[in-house]
């Protein structure tokens, strides 16, 4: 069943040789089968009028936290009340998260994918972390799994209340790891004072690599730290946060091409400086936006907002933040196969109810999204 994809007013595809005006897309198959002129395309089974809106990739959410119990919005509103962010927050949900019944999570995890799908997002990372015991990660990474083909082990992601931090360490890398390596495809660590050492992360992070899962680690978010260096020294897929970097730092990440994935949306609920984003894109390193969606410091799955909030306080052009959004969200999850409109790219798309992607800056916190393709199925 082919469908083409007309009345299009701009297109983003990041396809080199696809235009920008008068464009036109036929999907079939759930890939991108041809992308041209509008007078040139091929008659198709089906059509889907853009009605003049831009149509971009579909986002690509390359860090968040869908599954998890419980809610945070205590601790948020006293944030509010100026009380500061500590990575110990963690634990209150990993208490409600092993308290919950697998359909619980996986509800909960379900109505955030589709409501991420519905702002756009048809390609998203999921992490575990909130159980920290084998068979608590094993199945928050069984849920992750049926809600998204990436999904990353963060057994790592703090230290259970009463736990040894080394022997802790020791069951990540050891028993944890041959539990949830077969439900994931990424592994990741929290770099961080009050989570766990560069050392540490090192242990977990390359056991997880040996194990063929591609590396990411929540590095420099509090302060500066050896997260960055140790991504590099990895050759890691992603460094996520990236708040706070040090020219070595930031040369660290373009030389060994590892993504640095900002998560405004964190800065912005916890009041927390930005990541210099600037920088980064200055430099030539690859920098992807994320929701980092949780129940703690940032929960939300629009990436439409990230979008914005990337604009408005990082300094991204609208075209910037969209290819951030997009194809740098892919590269983060080293897939190639999503983030771009180019011919065998996965039909996934976005229609916004607008002429360009400047209006995803212009027009904040208006839900612009008129139509959302996934796999070539109109889904919205
Ligand atoms: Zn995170």
């Amino acid at each position: 069943m082919s469908l083409l994809v007309t009345d299009v007013g701009r297109l983003v595809s990041w396809a080199p040789d696809a235009p920008t005006t008068d464009a036109a897309l036929v999907l079939d198959d759930g890939v991108v089968a041809w992308v041209g002129p509008a007078s040139e395309a091929p008659a198709c089974d089906d059509v889907l009028s853009a009605e003049g809106g831009c149509v971009l990739p579909g986002f690509v959410d390359s860090h968040t936290h869908l599954v998890f119990g419980g809610d945070r919005v205590a601790e948020f509103t006293a944030r509010l009340a100026g009380k500061p962010y500590a990575a110990g927050g963690i634990r209150t949900t990993v208490a409600a998260t092993r308290a919950a019944s697998n359909d619980v999570l996986l509800a909960s995890a379900q109505r955030l994918a589709t409501e991420a799908l519905r702002s756009g997002t048809t390609t998203l990372e999921v992490k575990s972390g909130y159980g920290l015991t084998v068979e608590d990660e094993r199945r928050c990474l069984a849920v992750a799994s049926s809600v998204s083909r990436h999904t990353t082990f963060l057994g790592a992601h703090v230290v259970p209340e009463g736990s040894d931090p080394e022997a802790y360490t020791a069951l990540v890398a050891g028993d944890m790891l041959d539990a949830c390596a077969p439900l994931a495809t990424g592994v990741d660590a929290f770099c961080e004072e009050g989570a766990f050492t560069v050392d540490q992360c090192r242990e977990v992070l390359s056991a997880g690599a040996a194990r063929g899962l591609h590396v990411h680690v929540h590095a420099n978010q509090l302060g500066p730290g050896g997260g960055v260096q140790l991504a590099a020294s990895l050759g890691a897929a992603s460094a996520d946060h990236c708040t706070h970097l040090s020219d070595e730092d930031v040369s660290a990440l373009r030389d060994a091409a590892v993504v640095a994935v900002l998560v405004p949306a964190a800065e912005f609920s916890t009041r927390s400086v930005y990541a210099p984003a600037r920088r980064l894109l200055d430099a030539g390193v690859t920098v992807a936006l994320a929701t980092d969606c949780n129940p703690g410091t940032s929960f939300t799955t629009s990436m439409p907002f990230v979008v914005a909030l990337a604009c408005r306080e990082l300094g991204l052009t609208p075209a910037e933040a969209v290819r951030a959004a997009t194809v740098g969200g892919a590269a983060a999850l080293r897939d190639p196969s999503v983030g771009h409109l180019g011919v065998g790219a996965r039909a996934d798309l976005v229609v916004l109810a607008a002429p360009s992607e400047d209006y995803l800056a212009y027009r904040p916190g208006v839900d612009l999204v008129r139509h959302v393709v996934k796999e070539g199925v109109v889904v919205r």
